[in-house]
Parts: structure tokens; sequence; C-alpha cells
């Protein structure tokens, strides 16, 4: 068996890994690079995106585009595996920004094994802040090998569970994220945020606002059970509507009886996604005689101030829930001084979508692997802690066993 690192070793994003065999190659994600740079770079692999095919399965962790985004470039006849709900959500959101999903993919399910070839592989479900993201187990040639994708402990998953199901392996393929980022020292659990969150809005009587990814289902339920607790409804603009639809997940889907409504900030697209929510659509007007806990985004800001000119902010609350580096960016910092000058108090409300040391340490003492091999990390050195036991791969991108 051999494996290859194509890329996303010593950095953060654009993962692409191969796994082979003498007759069997599989890709594990195919992702593009999280640089900022808005022309994507398709590496030039023989097989999978350019030539003639040579690929029997590329395999799909999750739906960040550091793991998905060159879905669209895999060639044709090449079969694409990953999870159902996650492809619904990617779908949804890739129809708002008007991307053409062209590859279908045929869904896989936790500890449902797959045979590729003389290659069998075994999903494992794993929390992250991608929904329906999953772990994957490889076996072939009498070798076994671990592909942790992304991953965390601080989710509502059990951790303990996942990890009494894994089975010790030869090598493991281990992110390590949150290594160079030394806020994220030790994640607390999304639960906790709930907590978090329901005492500060005892406090304050204004309007509630969250900012957060969409994508990030776990804290939708956080933000929605948030809600619940503390007598407020919940409302999901259009778009955020759509990605709670598609994960499926009834608890956070805009229902009367739940008390989650959908919104629209304007434009024929969102009005026609609004028909689908006609039992629990909400307008404006109704809005203002309501408490609520209100997704926004930057692209709201016309919005907002509309909302604004009709009722008062006083005492409100915005709870941030994304990474804290993106409050560097001008544009964020405009928007949020806007929400300030409004009566509105920002509260950070967030915690890692990636494991944290104690999470890593744990995996490692469990499985017990003979090589360890870091990606989607820029601080890969922190694994020579592990030199005792396991051999580490820094820097070769093909490791033969
Ligand atoms: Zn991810
Ligand atoms: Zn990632």
């Amino acid at each position: 068996m051999e494996i290859f690192i194509h890329r996303g070793q010593n950095q953060i994003g654009g993962s692409i890994i191969e796994i082979n065999t003498d007759s069997t190659k599989i890709f594990l994600d195919v992702g593009i690079e999280l640089d900022g740079n808005e022309n994507i770079v398709v590496p030039q692999i023989e097989g999978l995106f350019c030539g003639h095919k040579n690929c029997d399965a590329v395999f799909i962790s999750h739906y960040h585009g550091d793991h998905i985004g060159l879905l669209n470039s895999i060639l044709p006849d090449i079969p694409v595996f990953m999870g159902e709900s996650a492809f619904m959500i990617f779908s949804a959101s890739a129809e708002y920004r008007d991307i053409e999903v062209i590859k279908k993919p045929i869904f896989i399910r936790s500890k449902e094994p797959i045979a590729i070839g003389d290659i069998k592989l075994t999903p494992f479900t794993c929390d992250h802040s991608a929904f329906d993201s999953f772990m994957f187990l490889i076996e072939a040639d009498g070798k076994s090998v671990l592909y942790t994708g992304d991953f965390r402990a601080n989710g509502r998953l059990d951790y303990g569970e996942l990890l009494k199901e894994i089975p010790k392996v030869d090598v493991l393929i281990i992110e390590g994220t949150t290594l160079s980022r030394e806020e994220y020292r030790t994640n607390i659990q999304e639960e906790e945020l709930e907590d978090i969150a329901v005492n500060y809005l005892n406090k304050h009587s204004g309007p509630a606002f969250v900012m957060m990814s969409a994508m990030n289902i776990d804290r939708l339920k956080t933000m929605c059970n948030v809600a619940r607790r503390t007598e407020r409804i919940m409302l999901e603009d259009v778009y955020t509507a759509d990605i709670a639809t598609g994960s499926g997940e009834n608890e956070i889907i805009p229902n009367k009886e739940n008390g989650i409504y959908a919104f629209t900030t304007g434009g024929d697209k969102q009005y026609e996604s609004l028909k689908k929510y006609a039992k629990a659509k909400i307008s404006k007007e109704t809005i203002t005689k309501n408490n609520f806990i209100m997704c926004i985004r930057q692209s709201m800001k016309n919005y907002l101030d509309k909302l604004n000119d009709i009722m008062s902010f006083d005492d409100g609350v915005l709870f941030y829930g994304m990474w804290k580096g993106y409050l560097e960016q001008e544009e964020l910092k405009t928007f949020i001084s806007s929400l300030e000058e409004k009566g509105i108090k920002m509260h950070v409300l967030h915690t890692s979508g990636h494991a944290d040391m104690q999470t890593i340490e744990k995996l490692i003492q469990d499985i017990q692997p003979e090589i360890i091999i870091p990606v989607h990390t820029e601080n890969a050195v922190w694994y020579k802690k592990f030199e005792k036991k396991s051999k580490i791969v820094l820097v070769d991108n093909c490791i033969k066993l």
C-alpha cells in the first residue's frame, strides 16, 4: 500500500490524499486551498483531474470547501462517495452561490464498509462543525490506515463511543488545525454555549442577533435551543432555512410548532424560496411584534437598517459565532460597529470545530499507530512528542507500507 499526500500536509486546507495498492487507487477529499485567493488552483493530478481516468473512487469526509471544493473538477465516470445529509446541505448552499453540482455521489453510512477493488473502506461518523462528517478506516494489503478528516470532541456526538468503535491501526493521518491557534487550547463544549447564551439573554431585553455559518448545524441547534429557553422565536433567513432543511434535522427546520420562522431580506430568488415555508414564514412587521433571535450576515445591512426604522434595537445582543480571526476584517468591523451604534452589544459565542490537544492525544493513545502523518496543520512538529512510540512523518509526502 502507498499513501500519497498530494496537498494539505503543512497547511490548513486544500486536502487531497491518495491511497493505492497494486491494482486499486482511491482519493480521500478533493479540497481547495484556504488562502483567500479567488482563483481556484486545480492541481494537475493525472487520472483524477486530467488525462485518462486512473482512479477507482473518491471519498469526501465532509462538505467544507477545503475538502470538497474540487468536486466538479473530478473526471467523469469516477464514483464519488459522501454522506447524504452532507450532500443535501452542500447542494442547498451551492444553489445560492449559483454553482451547479455536476457530480452526484453515492451515499455512505457510518460503519457500513465499502469495497473498492482490493481496498476496504469503513466510514465512521465523527463530530465536526460540518454536519454528517466522517473519519475513514482503510484496509488493504494487510495494513490499516485511519484518516480523521476534520474532527472534534466538543460537539454533540459522543467521542468516547467513537473511540470504542475505531480499532488500532498501523497509520494515522490526523488533522491538527488548532495546534497553531493559541486561543483554542481547550475547547468548550457546544452545549455549554447554550447556557452562556441563555444567561446573557436573561440580562438583556432587546432583540438578539446571531452571526454564524449556516452550515454549522450544531451551532444552529444551539441557537434554536437558546430561543426556546428564553421564550423567543427563532428567525432563519431563507438561506439558513434551506441549509437547515438539507440537514433533515426537524428541531432546526422552520415550523410554527417549534417556534422557528423563515424570513426574506428581498430578491426574487429569496421570495421563491420562501414559498417552501408557507406555514412558517414571517414578515418584517410581524417580526417587530416579537421577541426573537435572528440569523444575520453582513449582506443584510440594508435590511437591518430598515428593520431598525420600525423597531428599537436598544439593549440588543449580537452573538458572534464564527472564527475570531474574521473580526480583523475591515468590512466586518464596519458592519458590527453599525449595529453597535444602534444599541446592540456584541458577545463572542464560539467554540472550535477542530480537536484540541487533549482530544488528539486521546485518539493517539487509544489507537497506538505505528506511523503518524499530520495533515491540515501549520504545526506538524507538535506531533514529535509521540516519537517514542510512533514514527512521525513530517515532510515526506509519499509513504510506502
Ligand atoms: Zn472542516
Ligand atoms: Zn478542513
